[in-house]
């Protein structure tokens, strides 16, 4: 079990239930990073007394600095911030819960400090699968998944060689629009799409299961994680998340991971592991709990899973300009300015117009990923585009 965490992100969904775990499981917070809601970044401060809080926004560092000046806390702000907590030598684990491609280089820099990463940022390993299990097999650094999915995954498979995985079954509710038309999904309002039946979650990442684009990205992720290749992973949808992923074993076997759908299981797991710790959580009760159903993703009517599941094939930089064009698409859905429907079209126009190159350095993916910011402002840009 880990002694005590950095964690980025941390007045999130995931940052907020992750400081939750460790005051039950007594693990100590040795730093905390934030990017809006300084209030709550302060209360929190002042709760579990780390010794360094960044918070994004320099502005904000400076408030942020006065409001808790009779503390011993050092306080940073921007990306050195982000990556200063992220390699500070007082935390053993960093769990990266930041939303996007925010969260690559404090990933690169926990890792060369070889400590434990509890991954909640899917975007970085959207983006930069390759090099960030690449180095982190160099450096030693484990990686626990803290998506429920792949937490799922990662429990199914302890104690197994790695040899004996044939197929990966990653299940999704279907989200909200599930048995729905695209042309039905026309004039959904951000306050539609936020609405999940199952989980509770982010904005981003909310909008994201709506469309499906959540689990083409939780595909991809699952693909470097496991060390499989994209025909090896078979997307089920399950509604009542239930089921949190399967794997099928070379003889055929089916091992899956059940529980109730909240997030504090798999953010409990991955600090406690490889030990279980008793946890707080209501169980499953096989009794009411009905029937489980599983279904063929429709391809046609949430396409965002289907381009997910091209660019993995296609490798480079694809993923990581899908993934950033999906991200800038989903903010200006968010903030009205957007339909719904062109979120797909803009991830989609962009891999058109920028996917493909060889995706082997940082620079390169960070470029990329810039060059599909731009494309998604230059086509929605109301002066120009
Ligand atoms: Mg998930």
């Amino acid at each position: 079990m880990v002694r005590s965490i950095s964690v980025l992100g941390c007045t999130g969904s995931i940052g907020r239930q992750t400081l939750h775990a460790a005051e039950h499981l007594g693990v100590k917070v040795a730093a905390l990073t934030a990017n809006r809601q300084i209030d709550l970044l302060e209360e929190q401060t002042r709760k579990f007394r780390p010794s360094f809080v960044a918070v994004y926004d320099e502005e904000a560092a400076k408030a942020f600095r006065t409001a808790v000046a009779d503390l011993p806390v050092r306080v940073g702000f921007g990306m050195e911030g982000l990556l200063e907590a992220a390699a500070l030598p007082e935390a053993g684990c960093v769990v990266t819960a930041v939303s996007g491609s925010v969260g690559l280089k404090p990933t690169m820099a926990a890792i060369d400090e070889k400590k434990r990463i509890a991954l909640a940022n899917k975007e970085t390993l959207v983006c930069a699968g390759e090099l960030v299990m690449k180095r982190a097999a160099e450096k030693g650094a484990e990686i626990v998944p803290v998506d429920s999915e792949h937490s799922a995954i990662f429990q199914c498979l302890m104690g197994r060689q790695s040899g004996e995985l044939r197929k990966i079954l990653l299940t999704g509710s279907g989200g909200p629009f599930r048995g729905k038309k695209r042309a039905e999904l026309e004039n959904v309002t951000p306050q539609q799409a936020v609405h999940h039946p199952n989980w509770s979650m982010g904005a981003k990442i909310s909008v994201d299961s709506s469309t499906l684009m959540n689990k083409g990205l939780e595909f991809i992720e699952a693909m470097h994680l496991f060390a499989v290749k994209p025909e090896q992973i078979q997307v089920v949808i399950h509604p009542q998340s239930v089921i949190h992923s399967m794997v099928e074993l070379v003889d055929g076997t089916v091992i899956a991971q059940l529980g109730v759908p909240d997030m504090g299981l798999p953010i409990q797991l991955a600090l406690s592991y490889p030990e279980r710790k008793p946890s707080p959580f209501q169980t499953l009760d096989f009794r009411t709990l009905g029937s489980l159903s599983f279904e063929e993703p429709d391809l046609e009517n949430f396409p965002c899973l289907a381009l997910a599941m091209d660019c993995a094939r296609q490798g480079g930089t694809a993923a990581c300009v899908m993934s950033a064009a999906n991200e800038e698409a989903v903010h200006l859905f968010l903030k009205g300015r957007l339909g719904y429907n062109r979120i797909y079209d803009l991830a989609a126009g962009a891999v058109e117009a920028l996917g493909g190159l060889p995706g082997g350095s940082l620079e390169a993916i960070l470029e990329a990923d810039r060059a599909a910011r731009d494309y998604v402002k230059a086509k929605t840009d109301p002066a120009g585009g």
